[in-house]
């Protein structure tokens, strides 16, 4: 199945779920771009713009009957983006919650596609699944896709994304689901949840920095070494459409390899920003693994494609974003008082 790749028919029927979400959100808009019908589903609704889907649904996947009901009518595409997540502060407090809403919603949406006949199944799984022994140190050597074996990933959040890998291959071994496996590393961008305990390193920091004035201290979580590979919303989407439209069955690396401290990250942040800030560590938060990063190897192979747009490029448009929120929240809190 490697290197094959199938032209994305014009006109299918697609079913995101998480289209309530940062990644789901930007998806459903690109498809309904390219020319598809689409369906979306989630617990919430967007937050910060309408949804561009021709269905939004309203949903908790946890239950089986409600995965049952959002794929039914002849949908030919699922990219099952639902998930309890958030940023490492989240997914280390809340092990047993996370573990199980996941495997709820991941278990029922496959056997939901399998029942109703879905043609192509994608399964968006993480870089948590990788082995925590090969990310000890900052200066990691990149991850290749075998290397989530011998099993070692993060507790919680990570455990299910591998054990949902395994599912899938099962549904394809005994049912032959077309099943699509993507491994995310760290995605920002705009429209990303930036505030509240669930936002990640980028929005966060991108946060601290609007609301910081030049010579004020920021806090940084960890000694600012730790170290991650990060990629921008547009390179993700269309990374998931090259991956759908491909005939590769296995789980498949999608980020970039250009690996940075979170130090670098703060400082790319404040020359957008224009800001000169103090940073203040404090170690006695979580910082997850000491580095990770990707390896685009068989990426380059399957897809003949890789994230290309620059960390600095990105973080201009997403911080830029996040500044203009906090600012209209402001002014919503003027109005309001
Ligand atoms: P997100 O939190 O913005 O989106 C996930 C959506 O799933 C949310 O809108 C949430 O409301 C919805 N959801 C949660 N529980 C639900 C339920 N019971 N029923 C229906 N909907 C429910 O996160 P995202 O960044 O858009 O992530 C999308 C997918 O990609 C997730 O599966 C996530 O684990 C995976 N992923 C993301 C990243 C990243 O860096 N963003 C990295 C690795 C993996």
């Amino acid at each position: 199945m490697k290197g094959e790749t199938q032209a994305m028919a014009k006109d299918i029927r697609v079913l995101v779920t998480g289209a309530g979400g940062f990644i789901g959100h930007h998806l459903v808009k690109r498809l309904k771009a390219d020319g598809h019908w689409v369906r979306g589903v989630d617990i919430k609704e967007p937050e910060f713009e309408k949804t561009a889907a021709d269905e939004f649904e309203v949903a908790d996947l946890r239950q089986a009957e409600h995965c049952l009901r959002v794929t039914r009518g002849g949908i030919d595409h699922v990219y099952n983006l639902a998930a309890d997540m958030g940023g490492i502060g989240y997914i280390t407090a809340s092990l047993a919650n996370i573990a199980r809403n996941n495997i709820l919603i991941n278990a029922h949406m496959l056997e939901a596609g399998r029942v109703n006949e879905v043609k192509r199944f994608l399964f968006s799984s993480s870089a948590c699944v990788y082995a925590q022994s090969r990310q000890l140190s900052a200066e990691v050597v990149a991850l290749k896709e075998e290397d989530a074996y011998p099993a070692d990933p993060e507790p919680g959040y990570g455990w299910e994304k591998l054990f949902t890998e395994e599912l899938c291959k099962y549904y394809l071994h005994d049912f032959g689901l077309d099943i699509r496996v993507v491994r995310f590393h760290n995605v920002y961008g705009p429209m990303g949840t930036y505030q509240g305990g669930k936002e990640k390193a980028p929005a966060a920091i991108s946060r601290k920095v609007a609301l910081a004035n030049t010579g004020d201290e920021i806090q940084i979580w960890g000694d600012g070494q730790q170290t991650r590979s990060f990629m921008y919303i547009d390179d993700c989407v269309e990374g998931l459409i090259r991956l759908m439209a491909s005939g590769y069955r296995s789980p498949l690396n999608l980020g970039t390899e250009r690996l940075v401290t979170v130090d670098e990250l703060v400082d790319i942040v404040c020359k957008i920003a224009g800001k000169e800030l103090i940073k203040r560590h404090d170690v006695s938060k979580p910082q997850g693994v000491r580095g990770r990063n990707s390896d685009n190897r068989r990426l380059r192979e399957v897809l003949g494609w890789e994230p290309s747009i620059t960390l600095e490029e990105g973080l201009a448009t997403t911080y830029r974003w996040i500044e203009r929120e906090l600012k209209n929240r402001d002014r919503t809190f003027e109005v309001a008082a």
